[in-house]
């Protein structure tokens, strides 16, 4: 900022110069965040909308680091994907989330599945149906304890690869959730032939439900349709009482956000489990 120069040109490139020396910066140190222990996982319940208990748990990482302090996966994981580091920091959270619930299940939570995300890199050049499978005996899992969540741009980077892949998965016994349902631009077209179990209607639908009647209409949709092809529903970003009424009121299964909770640590996760209190 001191070398500013009274014209704007100066300043634009000062600032080009910082962000790509920011985003440099970054680069390198996700380099060293796997060998330097600083990822972690926390987990957000998903709640059963009849019940109003906890019947699920989406992994969702963190990165710690020394100086920088917490960096967003929003930040940090299209970088992990465009350097391929994806590939073993995807490998990590699979093998953490399935070690932490096998842990959480000897603690008498038996039954409880867990979520992990997967990006598109990991099925580009690689058997993810094999490592899944490597990774659930290492831990003694049984597949249906698994939910393996997918953006539509994953299933539309390379159908064919994707689906054997999926297919694969699936015969294992571990299921399929579409993740920010409605907001890809094919959405339709991958229920159709995709092996898919679970449909997460994407937040920007729920925080729109109770206040735009078009928004409304799509999601009770989106539900109804889930239905029909014996799909399972959850709905992302609940934060208010009135997206919980309008979701439960619709038949929406299961629900996924602050209002119930934020995504916490281990240990804040594993207390929950065992207040696993109704909403
Ligand atoms: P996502 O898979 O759609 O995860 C849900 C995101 O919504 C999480 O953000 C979660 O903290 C946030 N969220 C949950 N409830 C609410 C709510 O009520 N209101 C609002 N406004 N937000 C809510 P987070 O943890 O920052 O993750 C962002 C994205 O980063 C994830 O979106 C996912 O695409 C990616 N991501 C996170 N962990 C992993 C991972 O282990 N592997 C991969 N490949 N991607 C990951
Ligand atoms: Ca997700
Ligand atoms: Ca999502
Ligand atoms: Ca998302």
């Amino acid at each position: 900022a001191k070398q500013q120069g009274r014209n704007g040109y100066r300043y634009y490139t000062d600032d080009m110069g910082q962000q790509a020396r920011q985003h440099t910066e970054l680069r390198s140190a996700l380099v060293g965040a796997l060998p330097g222990r600083q990822f972690e996982l926390h987990y957000q319940p998903q709640v059963d909308l009849r019940t109003g208990r906890i019947n699920s748990m989406e992994a969702l990482i963190r990165w710690r680091h020394p100086d920088l302090g917490m960096v967003s996966p929003a930040r940090f994981i299209p970088l992990a994907e465009e350097t391929g580091l994806i590939v073993p920091i995807g490998e990590w959270v699979l093998r953490t989330a399935c070690a932490q619930l096998k842990a959480w299940h000897q603690e008498g939570h038996a039954g409880l599945p867990v979520a992990v995300n997967l990006s598109a890199h990991q099925f580009r050049g690689h058997d993810v149906a094999q490592l899944v499978a490597r990774i659930l005996r290492e831990c003694d899992l049984p597949a249906r304890f698994l939910e393996l969540e997918l953006t539509e741009s994953a299933l539309m980077l390379d159908t064919g690869t994707v689906l054997k892949s999926l297919l694969a998965l699936k015969g294992m016994g571990t299921r399929l959730a579409l993740d920010d349902f409605g907001t890809g631009y094919s959405s339709l077209s991958h229920l159709n032939g995709f092996p898919i179990d679970v449909i997460k209607i994407d937040k920007s639908f729920t925080l729109e439900v109770t206040r735009s009647k078009s928004t409304a209409a799509i999601t009770r949709a989106i539900i109804v349709m889930a239905k029909a092809l014996g799909m399972k529903t959850v709905a992302e970003g609940v934060e208010t009482e009135d997206q919980l009424r309008f979701m439960a009121a619709h038949q929406c299964d299961s629900m996924q956000g602050y209002y119930y909770s934020r995504p916490l640590s281990v240990a804040d996760m594993g207390a929950l489990l065992a207040e696993n209190r109704r909403i």
